[in-house]
């Protein structure tokens, strides 16, 4: 009851707060920013209160990545994730020492972190024509160079479990799967949810030198409790919370608090935001249009409320599913950990112009 009374007074003076620009005061450690409209990009940040992004889609050296460094270079609150050219793995049976190679390059270029895509598991294929397991030991040199190099690898594996499943009535992704069918699995070549899970822990596993982000919860959102055993199981194992608040809200938000206050150096804090062109905008996911600008400043408010408050509130993302969330009412040092200081930690020094080393007084909580 308090806690909802709060949340509500609170509630009604962010519109005010929204209006004037908040001041900055979170790191979004997983976003996809196009180098070509990095100016729209700062103005989408101003407006939530985003002192600098990580972006994920840098591109690969002699690809795309020095126009993503200039562009970086540029914005002063950019940091980069070198890709690697995977349609390459097809082709050259020696193609994991090349991207090792290209890691390496791109470090020299700036670049802060390695992002694995979740085609990685799903459709890359081996000269031989069979699918790369995501732990297969082919792989073992890119895995090692990170490590040698102290690059964090963000890696995406699957998809919710959901998209596994048959699109009916009974499937809680419906309306996102209705809108995209091509991200459904049912019918195609691909393995099982769970095993793209135990391949995954197995890399991490066989690298504990390497640091591994497995973004979107440890990718498995929809059961964050076994993702807390694989962090107990694994100190190199970091985990995003990007476009999955919606489904840990729906957990029991006092366990889900132990696993964060347990884990509070090895959270990122991170949304999938996606800015592109004059017009695309991604809030997490998005459905057949993309994501209306009057929807972003609600967005990043329901994180923060999530974060730091004991709400319960409206989904963020209703297009993954309309239930209520329960925030999770994190103290502000652990807060400060997650919004800030561990993507600090982790991504190195901030690019020129962040301003984020201190906690600003959190959004909603009224003390
Ligand atoms: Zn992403």
């Amino acid at each position: 009851m308090r806690w909802a009374a709060l949340g509500l007074v609170a509630a009604a003076g962010l519109s005010a707060n929204a209006a004037a620009a908040p001041p900055p005061r979170w790191v979004d450690a997983h976003t996809h920013l196009s180098s070509r409209s990095m100016e729209r990009a700062h103005r989408v940040m101003d407006q939530v209160g985003i002192d600098w992004a990580v972006n994920l889609s840098g591109g690969w050296p002699g690809g795309p990545l020095e126009e993503s460094m200039d562009a970086a270079k540029a914005s002063g609150r950019e940091l980069v994730c070198t890709n690697l050219p995977w349609a390459a793995a097809r082709r050259f049976p020696r193609f994991p020492e090349g991207a090792a190679k290209l890691i390496r390059e791109a470090a020299g270029l700036g670049a802060r972190c390695l992002k694995i895509e979740k085609a990685l598991g799903l459709v890359v294929k081996k000269p031989d024509g069979t699918r790369v397991a995501v732990d297969d030991p082919w792989l073992d040199p890119i895995w090692e160079t990170a490590g040698a190099i102290g690059m964090p690898v963000l890696i995406h594996t699957a998809d919710p479990e959901a998209f596994w499943l048959p699109v009916d009535e009974h499937n809680e992704r419906r309306a996102e799967l209705t809108a995209h069918p091509a991200w459904s699995y049912v019918g195609r070549e691909v393995p099982p949810f769970a095993d793209l899970l135990d391949e995954l822990m197995r890399v991490v596993a066989r690298h504990p030198d390497t640091i591994f982000v497995a973004v979107h919860f440890g990718n498995r959102a929809e059961d964050p409790f076994w993702v807390a055993e694989q962090l107990e199981r694994y100190p190199n194992l970091y985990v995003d919370v990007a476009a999955r608040v919606p489904e840990l809200g729906r957990h029991d938000p006092e366990k889900l608090r132990q696993v964060f206050l347990r884990f509070q150096d090895r959270i990122l804090f991170g949304t999938d935001l996606g800015v592109s062109g004059e017009d695309f905008l991604m809030l997490g996911s998005f459905g057949e249009e993309p994501n209306r600008p009057e929807e972003l400043v609600p967005f990043f408010d329901a994180h923060h409320r999530w974060f730091e408050t004991r709400d319960t509130m409206p989904s963020p993302t209703p297009i993954q599913g309309e239930w209520p969330i329960h925030g999770i009412g994190l103290p502000d040092e652990v807060l400060e950990k997650i919004y800030v200081r561990n993507a600090v930690r982790l991504f190195g020094p901030p690019p020129a112009k962040a301003t984020t080393w201190r906690m600003r007084p959190p959004y909603f909580r009224a003390d």
